[in-house]
């Protein structure tokens, strides 16, 4: 049995629903317009993404992808969820 608990408050969730609510937030980086000139087609790039794989492997996979994309959930009892319509961004818990 799946057992919900506020993620600000710690209050249990009812089973059926009647005080838990969800919050789900999408966190990605922006993609700005690409534009490639002719000198950027034809540079070598070799150098350019082996420094960028030794990066990447220098890095932890949550690192790695908190730069790109990260998808939250929360629930979230009545007054939790009310305090998270007042102010979106100051009442989130961190996430685990
Ligand atoms: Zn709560």
């Amino acid at each position: 049995m799946i057992r919900y608990r506020c993620d600000g408050c710690q209050t249990d969730l009812a089973r059926d629903g009647s005080n838990h609510f969800i919050i789900k937030i999408d966190a990605f980086a922006a993609a700005g317009r690409l534009e490639f000139t002719k000198e950027d087609v034809e540079r070598d790039h070799e150098a350019e993404i082996r420094k960028l794989l030794a990066d990447l492997a220098r890095q932890s996979p949550d690192e790695i992808e908190d730069q790109v994309y990260r998808a939250l959930r929360f629930d979230l009892c009545p007054a939790c969820h009310r305090g998270f319509l007042k102010n979106p961004l100051g009442c989130l818990p961190a996430p685990t």
